[in-house]
């Protein structure tokens, strides 16, 4: 499996836990074999408020077991390096053996970045940057919220093709209930408290 390949994997796994993973970002890993082979994979979801779910690399690093030695880690975002709900996903990597680390955006959060230099330092190949624009697609609400401190918003209006929006309310809820399932999937609700 080529690098770019397995990028585009762990971000198209990653969508599915759009919408269950408030606060944290969306988050795919995949893991290679040193010769390019598809060992693992898992993303960050939450199965419930109460539920506190391990990271997308732990949930890779635990199905590839002892085949993650020497292995290549691809994940969407920088590995964190603090101790949150869950411990940090740096000391999994380097205890699990992993060889290379291959990763799309910089982690822009004040608390949880810096899992690169910690991997370096251990002696862990690092690489930043593939398909760094698919993921900041992907993760474009949580994004706005760390980066500009305000929530991602969108505003859904029918309007009358001459600008009203006071149309009968039998039409409204017509063109309301289009795609509103959807939107609020994609955007995750909880991020425009
Ligand atoms: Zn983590």
């Amino acid at each position: 499996m080529e690098l770019i390949d397995a990028m585009r994997r762990a971000n198209q796994i990653s969508i599915s836990g759009l919408g269950l993973t408030f606060p944290n970002p969306i988050v795919g890993a995949v893991i290679l074999s040193a010769n390019g082979e598809f060992i693992s994979e898992g993303f960050h979801a939450r199965e419930n408020e109460n539920s506190v779910a391990e990271h997308a690399e732990v949930v890779a690093l635990k199905a590839a077991g002892d085949r993650a030695r020497g292995a290549t880690l691809l994940v969407t975002l920088e590995p964190c390096n603090h101790h949150g709900k869950t411990p940090p996903c740096t000391d999994a990597i380097i205890r699990a053996g992993i060889s290379r680390v291959i990763y799309a955006l910089d982690d822009p959060h004040d608390i949880a970045h810096g899992g690169a230099a910690k991997l370096k330092a251990q002696g862990i190949d690092i690489q930043s940057g593939l398909c760094a624009q698919e993921v900041k697609e992907a993760n474009r609400a949580w994004l706005h919220k760390i980066l500009r401190k305000r929530s991602f918003v969108t505003a859904k209006v029918a309007a009358t093709i001459d600008g009203y929006i006071a149309a009968s309310m039998e039409v409204q809820n017509g063109l309301l209930r289009k795609n509103r399932a959807e939107m609020c999937i994609d955007f995750d609700m909880r991020w425009m408290r």
